[in-house]
């Protein structure tokens, strides 16, 4: 779709398939755009001419979504008004992460295809954070992927644009399971570590294949995560103890070690959960920080297999075409010292 074509079809442009999906304000089918035929997701929100108009959270949506250009980032290609209905035309994607995690059933993503599925959100999210937008909603329903599971973060409709410095927002913006504590002891100015805290909650789910803290209400939320990160305290959390819903007589809970509850995760692994599951907001390790955490071990493994090869190959050569002892040692030494270390990665970062 042209961009200048943006917002000046009617609803001849597109035709209904199936329903995919249902939303807060309404539903999302799959159909195709009638000019093009491609295949497209269609979002409709009812406009309600009497009270809202048009809902808040879908010109959020289309404002902020018309900002944003990143592959791993829904498109948003048109909007189309008609009578009392809005309807919002994305690129289609296969399934949500929801959906994805419920079809894998027995079956375990491998440490390639978590840290891939990682590295996508994360750079979304840090393209989002640049760009002064949090997403305020992640979750794995949030969170669209194709049959080659290429990340596509959909879901504006709770996002803002946040200036700094930084002002207080609304408090009850993300679905429970993956809501921040800072937003659960009630904090009034809170920024883009609430979207950091929502992708470590989706980052444990990848490897449980089920909810981390899984709390149906506020206080048992709050309790879930206590129960396994251990009660925060001044000491681990400075002034967490005069936000407006910490008691003192909460109940004690020591820290889980995370290696027991997830003990096919390497140090590495645990050790970038954990970063992410800080609890104090300032502690916890950026969107961009993060991606170097993924990106350097990949480079570092990267780097030593490929001189552990050219040492092999080296070697071979030598040892075949025997013109020096001396070369052929050397290069036979060089090898098995490169490749120790590759092994050492292997062990440390299972790659
Ligand atoms: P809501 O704001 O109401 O939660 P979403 O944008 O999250 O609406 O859409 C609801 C559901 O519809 C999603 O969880 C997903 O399953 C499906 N969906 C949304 N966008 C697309 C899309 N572009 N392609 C395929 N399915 C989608
Ligand atoms: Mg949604």
């Amino acid at each position: 779709m042209e961009k200048e074509d943006f917002g000046r079809h009617d609803k001849s442009i597109f035709q209904k398939i199936d329903k995919v999906g249902s939303g807060t304000y309404g539903e999302v089918y799959k159909g195709t755009n009638t000019k093009t035929k491609e295949i497209i997701a269609i979002k409709k929100i009812k406009i309600d001419l009497e009270n809202e108009g048009i809902p808040s959270t879908a010109l959020r949506e289309i404002t902020i979504l018309r900002e944003l250009t990143h592959p791993n980032i829904v498109q948003l290609k048109d909007v189309v008004c008609d009578n009392n209905k809005l309807y919002l035309l994305f690129e289609f994607v296969d399934y949500d992460l929801r959906k994805f995690l419920e079809d894998l059933d027995k079956e375990n993503l491998s440490e390639e295809r978590i840290k891939s599925i990682l590295y996508q959100i994360l750079d979304a999210v840090a393209y989002c954070h640049s760009k002064k937008v949090i997403h305020r909603d992640l979750k794995p329903q949030n969170i669209l992927l194709d049959k080659n599971e290429n990340i596509k973060i959909a879901d504006f409709g709770l996002a803002r644009a946040f200036s700094i410095p930084i002002r207080p927002y609304t408090k009850e913006v993300l679905t429970l399971w993956y809501r921040a504590p800072e937003l659960l002891l009630g904090i009034n100015e809170y920024s883009t570590p609430v979207d950091i805290w929502s992708i470590g909650c989706i980052f444990a789910e990848l490897i449980l294949k089920k909810p981390l803290f899984k709390g149906d209400y506020e206080i048992e939320q709050i309790y879930k995560i206590f129960y396994i990160l251990g009660t925060p305290h001044n000491d681990i959390w400075p002034d967490v103890s005069s936000l407006p819903n910490y008691q003192f007589d909460f109940p004690q809970f020591n820290k889980i070690n995370l290696h027991s509850l997830f003990p096919n995760l390497n140090d590495f692994g645990i050790d970038l959960l954990q970063s992410m599951l800080k609890y104090d907001p300032n502690q916890r390790i950026t969107a961009k920080e993060a991606l170097l955490h993924v990106s350097f071990f990949l480079y570092l493994t990267l780097f030593f297999t490929f001189f552990s090869f050219l040492a092999l190959f080296y070697c071979g050569q030598q040892i075949i075409g025997f013109r020096s002892h001396f070369l052929c040692f050397f290069y036979f030494c060089f090898f098995l010292t490169l490749n120790f270390f590759f092994f050492v990665n292997f062990i440390l970062i299972g790659f």
